[in-house]
């Protein structure tokens, strides 16, 4: 497969002279795939220099290799997946919408149930996900796969609210770390685990919170850090630098530790999600509606991303 890439320069914005240290004034964005309904969840994986990401509303989860730019079905039906990461041990683990649980695929590609209820009740319909250093998977639980059939199983919600929970893999053990959101949905931590971002796209303006982690995982703050004019913060990821990379509508926004938006890259379509991935760490892979796209950047991501 091939795609059409966009005619037009990237459009890099720099709102703040920090942002010229991210990006080369050469560097395009780069249409690696098309086609789909609503690009979400990407996942890079270094041991395949592939690229997986789940197209909701078709149920399936597709793969982008880096060698040979093949575009493939990874995975169909998929229980309508979001979210990906990877665990310390380089397994999938992924956000099921209509199955309204959280998965991993082993090496072996069998399928492991992490978990699907929380005090005797179904959950939601996971989000996203991330996994910290001590192997605890994260992730948030808003209600977009069950409120109708499009992106999951249109179902009554069972929980009273939408939380984002800690899940020890280990020993099953499910927590909710935050109670406080309307509709919690990307998050990642920082570099040094010190703090935790969680985007919230169930209010009037889009907003991400930060929470101060605690050596035993306890949450405490969660003041909203930064909010957004032009769109919801949906997915976003963490530079080792400590910057958020994050989508904005139609377009990436960039913003400094402190919060400082430092520039933007227009994008053609809304932007769901974005990983950074490739050997060296500097590529980012963006779901943006109907496409994937990347764009090699003067930074690196965080691993595993
Ligand atoms: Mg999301």
């Amino acid at each position: 497969m091939s795609f059409e890439i966009p005619s037009e320069p990237t459009e890099f914005e720099v709102l703040d002279a920090r942002f010229e240290d991210c990006f080369r004034k050469s560097a395009r964005l780069e249409r690696l795939a098309s086609g789909c309904r609503w690009t979400e969840g990407p996942v890079y994986i270094p041991s395949q220099r592939r690229l997986l990401w789940s197209d909701i509303p078709n149920e399936r989860m597709l793969s982008w290799c880096e060698v040979s730019g093949h575009v493939a079905e990874f995975r169909k039906p998929s229980g309508y997946t979001n979210g990906h990461t990877l665990d310390r041990q380089g397994r999938l683990i992924s956000c099921e919408q209509g199955g309204r649980r959280v998965v991993r695929t082993e090496h072996d590609g069998s399928l492991t149930v992490l978990t699907s209820h929380h005090e005797g009740k179904r959950l939601n319909s996971p989000n996203d996900v991330v996994v910290k250093s001590d192997g605890s998977i994260w992730f948030t639980d808003p209600p977009y796969g069950i409120v109708d059939d499009y992106e999951g199983i249109r179902s009554p919600q069972e929980q009273p609210g939408c939380y984002v929970y800690r899940l020890q893999p280990d020993t099953g053990e499910l927590r909710v770390v935050v109670d406080t959101m309307t509709h919690p949905n990307g998050l990642a931590f920082s570099p040094d685990e010190r703090w935790l971002y969680v985007a919230d796209t169930g209010l009037d303006v889009g907003t991400m919170r930060r929470f101060s982690v605690d050596a035993d995982g306890t949450l405490t703050g969660g003041e909203v850090f930064i909010s957004c004019d032009t769109g919801f913060y949906d997915g976003f990821r963490c530079d080792t630098a400590g910057r958020i990379w994050t989508s904005a509508g139609r377009a990436i926004h960039c913003h400094e530790a402190d919060g400082t938006l430092i520039g933007r890259i227009r994008m053609p379509e809304r932007v769901s999600n974005l990983v950074f991935g490739g050997p060296k760490g500097n590529r980012l892979f963006i779901c943006a509606t109907s496409s994937v796209y990347s764009v090699l950047l003067a930074v690196n991501g965080v691993k595993p991303c």
